[in-house]
């Protein structure tokens, strides 16, 4: 049985802050998320794609950003956790396609950091996991760049 499961996460961008992606620090950014956790976005989208493919509920359930636990928490570790509790209801993973919508920072030169941090979290081959960006075309929140918004989706397998 093939089971697929979408995850969105958005983060408001702040000048001089840390910025984490897929847990690949981007020190180049002149911004970065604001979040109860690290405010690693890409993580938190790809969590809510998994969780949702195996019907485990989201990341609020398992990770409540109302407690004093998760305050700064590592969203890769958190990755981890999620990717842990959905595979040992027995569910194999089969791809990982994500989205980063921002005017920044510029995705396209860490690409391959991403997916390589994101796969060794999840346990697969590099290849199974898609990182892909846009920009918001001075459209919006995310054109504004006062956001970083993230589209997730994650196809299973038992
Ligand atoms: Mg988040």
């Amino acid at each position: 049985m093939m089971r697929i499961g979408q995850g969105w996460d958005r983060h408001r961008l702040e000048a001089g802050r840390p910025c984490l992606l897929g847990g690949v620090r981007f020190d180049e950014s002149p911004v970065g998320c604001v979040g109860h956790s690290d405010g690693d976005a890409v993580c938190h989208a790809v969590i809510d794609a998994l969780l949702g493919a195996a019907g485990l509920g989201d990341i609020g359930d398992h990770f409540p950003d109302t407690d004093p636990k998760y305050k700064g928490a590592n969203s890769l570790d958190l990755l981890a956790q999620a990717w842990k509790r959905v595979s040992d209801t027995g569910f194999r993973l089969c791809n990982v396609d994500l989205t980063v919508i921002a005017e920044a920072p510029m995705i396209g030169p860490r690409r391959g950091q991403m997916r390589a941090s994101l796969a060794e979290t999840l346990g697969v081959d590099p290849a199974r996991v898609s990182v892909k960006a846009t920009r918001g075309e001075g459209l919006g929140p995310e054109g504004r760049g006062e956001c970083l918004t993230v589209q997730a989706v994650a196809l299973l397998e038992i």
